[in-house]
């Protein structure tokens, strides 16, 4: 069995491509851990690429939100450490794994390209014992562009993210591994999602005092830098978002 960890990233899209060129589809599994805040076009990408392909889209979920997980795990997510990640998406399919692929059967498929390698032996050591390939390193020319047009060439409408500028399409733009560009990114661009977050992250500090989402370094010592002041200092000082 071949199974491909389909985010609803076009290098996800762009991994399962790959892999039913080389396998066909006939025993291939999409599968997407559903963090419930994902963007309406995201859906719809992965329910319309999945019809496209001809291979079954699972589902899974661990049922919460991230910020009910930050609440549940009393930490708030960051840039260097996401439980999001692990308990919204790592841990749901693993559980799928456990009760339907067996380990000496299926081979798991992680889209990241040729710039993310470094990340290899780590995803390889999560997932065992399942073996892992990563089919987008064979191609280190491939840009994120190339795929978006791949996908485009092909009648499919990737996330709205991709349009809008963001880097990942993942949780609607609100990834608290983003950094400062792309949280004024998503200000600009979604000021209802920027304040929700930011209400929330308030409320949180409210509970668990000074943590943010994001940090700053000033005079040589890291602090929270929280969605309030990057709005007021955005609002203060004219800037923009970063290109
Ligand atoms: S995309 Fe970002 S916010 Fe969403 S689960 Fe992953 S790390 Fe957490």
């Amino acid at each position: 069995m071949h199974v491909i960890q389909y985010s609803g990233g076009i290098g996800s899209w762009a991994t399962a491509q790959r892999v039913a060129a080389r396998h066909g589809t006939a025993n291939m599994i999409l599968l997407f851990s559903d963090t419930l805040i994902e963007e309406t076009s995201l859906y719809t990408f992965l329910t319309e690429s999945a019809a496209q392909l001809g291979a079954p889209l699972v589902r899974v979920a661990d049922g919460r939100t991230p910020f009910e997980v930050y609440w549940h795990s009393r930490f708030l997510g960051n840039s260097r450490l996401a439980p999001c990640s692990k308990i919204l998406k790592q841990q749901p399919a693993r559980r799928w794994l456990e009760a339907n692929a067996d380990s000496h059967a299926t081979t798991l498929y992680v889209g990241i390209d040729a710039g993310e390698a470094r990340r290899i032996p780590g995803i390889r050591a999560g997932w065992a014992p399942w073996t892992v390939q990563f089919p987008l390193t064979d191609e280190p020319e491939l840009t994120k562009e190339a795929m978006l047009a791949e996908a485009r060439a092909l009648g499919l409408t990737p996330p709205a993210a991709y349009e809008e500028g963001f880097a990942h399409a993942n949780c609607g733009g609100m990834c608290v591994r983003g950094g400062q560009a792309h949280w004024l990114r998503l200000l600009e661009r979604h000021p209802d999602r920027f304040a929700d977050y930011e209400r929330r992250e308030q409320e949180f500090r409210a509970e668990f005092g000074d943590v943010a989402i994001l940090k700053e370094q000033r005079d040589r010592v890291v602090r929270p830098l929280p969605l309030t002041e990057l709005r007021r200092r955005h609002e203060n000082r004219g800037l923009s978002p970063a290109a």
